[in-house]
C-alpha cells in the first residue's frame, strides 16, 4: 500500500518543455498510484507567460490525458494546479508567491511540506533560491522544504561551486536534490542489486578478475533543435561529467553500510575521490574527442542549424578513467558517448580476464581462443542482462563454444517500471536522496572534466573526424588497442 504524502509544489518553469513532457505526467502517475495525497496536494506553477489558471489546467490536462483512466481523473488532477505569471528576477513577486503558498497550504492542509522544483536555465537557480528564502516562501512549521534542480549544475568546477554557494545560502545540502535522470533508470539502480545481492558477482568485482569496464552512451541523432545549448556545452559537459561519472561511481564503490542515502552517497564519493585526476598531458593521452562529418544528406555538425561554421565543440568523447585503490588498481574504465552514432543505446560491459592457462587448448580441444567472460548490462533502450560464458559444444569430445545467459525485462516488468522522473520526484517526496547527485560527487566530477576541457580549449582539434552512423573516431579504437583491449561489439 502506497504511503500518500501531503505536499505543496512550487514549479519554476511551468510553461516549459520539460514540465509538459516529463514533469506533469510523472506527478500525475504518482497521484494515480496514491503516492501523493489526492486531497492534500497543490502545485503553483510559474512562468513568464500570462496564463490564467484555466489555461494552466488545459495544458496539464493535455499532457496527462492519454495516461488517465478517465477524463474526470485528468481534470481532477489538473484542478490542483495554480498559475502565477512571475519574473523570477523580480524580488517583489516572491511576496505574492509566499502569500499564495500560505493560502493554498492552508486550503489543502499540506502541513508545510514544500517541494520547490526549478525547471529553468541554471543561471536562475541561485536567484530563485535566494528569493525563496528572503521572501519567506519556505515553510517554518515543521514541514519539509526540499529543492529539486535540473541539470546542468555549472559548466566547470568554479561555476558549479558558485552556484552551490548560492543555493547553500537558502537550503542545506540535505534539502537539495540535484536531478541526474540516469540515476532514475531501472538498470542503473539494478547495478547495486546485482553487485551487492550476488556474492557470485561481487566476489569477482575487482582487479583480480576484471580486465576492463566499458560504459557507452550512444545517441543516433545529432543536435536537433538543441544546438544553441549544445554548442556551448559539448559532449564532455553534457554527458560525461554527469551521467557517465554517476554510473562509474556506482560501478566502483565499495559496499555501503546500508542502503540508506547517506551510506550509498558516502561510498560513491569515496570511489570518486580515488578516481585519478589527470595532468594535461595525461588528459591528451587518455581522452579522445570527435565531431561528426557529413554523410550523404546528413550535414556535418558545423553545418547544422545554429552551429557556427568554425565550431570546435565535441560531439563525441571517449576516454580511459582509472581508480587508484586496492580494488581497481590497473583496471581501465573506458567511457564513450557521442551523437550521430550507429545506434541509440546505453550499456555497460564488464570484461573479465581469461583463465591464465587454457587447458582445452593445451589438449588440442579448442580451435579458437576461449572468449572473455563479459557481463553486459543494457540500460537503454531495453533492460537486459547478458552473461557471456564459455561452454561445451554439444557432441562428442570437448570442444568449446560461447554460451550466453540472457535476462530481458518482461512486458510486465516494463509496465511496472516508472519513468526516471516519476521515480526521482517520488524519492524527493520521501526525502530519499540516494538517487540524486550530491555536491561532493558533482564537484569531483567537474575537477576531473575540467582538466580535459582546458586541454581541449587550448589544443586545436582535427575536426570533423568521424562519420555519422559509425561508432566514433578511429582514435577511440586506438585508445583501447594500446592496452590490448577493444570495444565490445553490440
Ligand atoms: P524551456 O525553455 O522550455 O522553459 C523555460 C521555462 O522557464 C519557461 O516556463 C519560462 O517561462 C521560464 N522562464 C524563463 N525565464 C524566466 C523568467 N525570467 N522568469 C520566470 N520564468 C522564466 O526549458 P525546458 O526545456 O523546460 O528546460 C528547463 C530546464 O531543464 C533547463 O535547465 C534544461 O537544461 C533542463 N533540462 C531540460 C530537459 C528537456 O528535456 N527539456 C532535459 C534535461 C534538463
Amino acid at each position: 500500500m502506497a504511503t500518500a504524502t501531503r505536499a505543496l509544489f512550487m514549479l519554476f518553469g511551468a510553461t516549459g518543455d520539460l514540465a509538459k513532457r516529463k514533469l506533469y505526467p510523472s506527478i500525475f502517475n504518482l497521484y494515480k498510484k496514491g503516492y501523493i495525497d489526492n486531497k492534500h496536494f497543490a502545485l503553483i506553477g510559474t512562468g513568464r507567460r500570462e496564463w490564467s489558471n484555466d489555461k494552466f489546467h488545459d495544458v496539464v490536462f493535455e499532457s496527462v490525458k492519454d495516461n488517465a483512466e478517465s477524463e474526470d481523473q485528468a481534470k481532477d488532477f489538473a484542478s490542483h494546479f495554480y498559475y502565477m505569471s512571475h519574473d523570477v528576477t523580480n524580488p517583489e513577486h516572491y511576496d505574492a508567491l509566499s502569500e499564495y503558498a500560505n493560502k493554498l497550504d492552508a486550503e489543502y492542509d499540506a502541513q508545510g511540506n514544500r517541494i520547490f522544483y526549478i525547471s529553468m536555465a541554471p543561471n536562475f537557480f541561485g536567484t530563485v533560491a535566494k528569493n525563496l528564502k528572503a521572501h519567506n516562501c519556505l515553510s517554518n512549521n515543521g514541514g519539509f522544504n526540499r529543492l529539486i534542480i535540473e541539470k546542468p549544475f555549472g559548466r566547470d568546477y568554479e561555476s558549479a561551486e558558485e552556484l552551490n554557494n548560492a543555493l547553500g545560502k537558502s537550503f542545506n545540502e540535505n534539502q537539495v536534490y540535484r536531478i541526474d535522470h540516469y540515476l532514475g533508470k531501472e538498470m542503473v539502480q539494478n547495478i547495486i542489486a546485482l553487485r551487492f545481492g550476488n556474492p557470485l558477482i561481487e566476489g569477482m568485482w575487482n582487479n583480480k578478475y576484471i580486465k576492463n569496464v566499458q560504459v557507452t552512451l550512444s545517441e543516433k541523432l545529432g543536435v536537433e533543435e538543441r544546438a544553441g545549448y549544445y554548442d556551448g556545452a559539448g559532449a564532455l559537459r553534457d554527458m560525461t561529467q554527469n551521467h557517465t561519472m554517476q554510473m562509474l561511481s556506482i560501478l566502483t564503490m565499495e559496499e555501503p553500510v546500508s542502503f540508506k542515502d547517506i551510506d550509498v552517497r558516502s561510498e560513491k564519493i569515496r570511489a570518486l575521490r580515488s578516481m585519478r585526476i589527470y595532468t594535461p598531458d595525461e588528459a591528451r593521452e587518455n581522452f579522445v574527442r570527435g565531431q561528426y562529418g557529413k554523410n550523404g544528406d546528413q550535414a556535418d555538425y558545423r553545418h547544422e542549424d545554429n552551429v557556427p561554421e568554425d565550431s570546435n565543440t565535441e560531439t563525441y568523447v571517449a576516454g580511459k578513467v582509472m581508480f587508484d585503490n586496492q580494488r581497481w588498481a590497473n583496471v581501465p574504465f573506458y567511457v564513450r558517448t557521442g551523437k550521430m552514432l550507429a545506434d541509440k543505446f546505453t550499456r555497460i560491459d564488464i570484461v573479465f580476464k581469461k583463465p591464465i592457462i587454457d587447458i582445452f587448448a593445451a589438449a588440442g580441444k579448442q580451435s579458437g581462443d576461449l572468449q572473455n567472460n563479459v557481463l553486459t548490462l543494457f540500460v537503454d533502450p531495453v533492460n537486459k542482462v547478458i552473461l557471456h560464458l564459455n561452454g561445451k559444444k554439444a557432441g562428442q569430445g570437448m570442444e568449446m563454444q560461447p554460451l550466453d545467459l540472457t535476462h530481458t525485462q518482461s512486458d510486465e516488468e516494463k509496465a511496472a517500471t516508472p519513468e526516471p522522473y516519476e521515480r526521482l520526484i517520488h524519492d524527493a517526496i520521501l526525502g530519499d536522496a540516494t538517487n540524486f547527485a550530491s555536491w561532493d560527487e558533482v564537484s569531483r566530477a567537474w575537477k576531473f572534466a575540467d582538466v580535459i576541457r582546458n586541454v581541449w580549449d587550448t589544443d586545436k582539434p582535427d575536426f570533423p573526424n568521424y562519420t555519422p552512423g559509425s561508432m566514433g573516431p578511429k582514435a577511440a579504437d586506438d585508445l583501447l588497442a594500446r592496452d590490448g583491449n577493444e570495444w565490445i561489439k553490440k
